[in-house]
């Protein structure tokens, strides 16, 4: 935002003109000019704002419109994705396996996830268990037969 104060242009309405124009700063207030000195008819006024101003105010009004495809780098990852899901000290590991049935908070096994924790139980026979990758749903008590 550049500094305002006595000697700069700005665009503003001018009374005299009718019309928005570039106006020397005659005296700033608070950073905002207040009195200006229109280019064209070298009138000096009170500043008014342009009336037709490209720019419109910094408000959130146009935040609904077309979100950019640029992915957000303040975003902090879920601590669902990257948490380490680490088993308690002497806690029973159980290999996992499909026909096996497994409960809330047990830990398993698995041979590509790695060891997690049991967080859900899906329907009847599946399971969603945290592992450090993430949660993964897999089937248990399951017999083909
Ligand atoms: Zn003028």
């Amino acid at each position: 935002m550049p500094v305002l104060r006595a000697g700069v242009e700005v665009d503003a309405y001018c009374t005299r003109c009718k019309m928005d124009l570039t106006h020397k700063i005659i005296a700033v207030v608070g950073n905002k000019p207040v009195k200006v000195e229109c280019r064209t008819c070298y009138g000096t006024h009170n500043y008014r704002p342009p009336k037709s101003g490209p720019v419109p105010p910094p408000r959130a009004e146009g935040s609904s419109a077309r979100a950019p495809s640029a992915p957000r780098p303040a975003r902090k990852p879920s601590a669902e994705d990257h948490v380490t899901v680490t088993p308690p000290p002497g806690v029973i590991i159980h290999p996992y396996r499909m026909s096996d049935k497994y409960s809330r908070d047990q830990w398993i096994s698995h041979k590509v996830f790695g060891t997690g924790c049991v967080s859900l139980l899906v329907g009847t026979d599946k399971i969603e268990v945290r592992f450090s990758g993430g949660a993964k749903v897999l089937v248990h008590d399951r017999h083909d037969d």
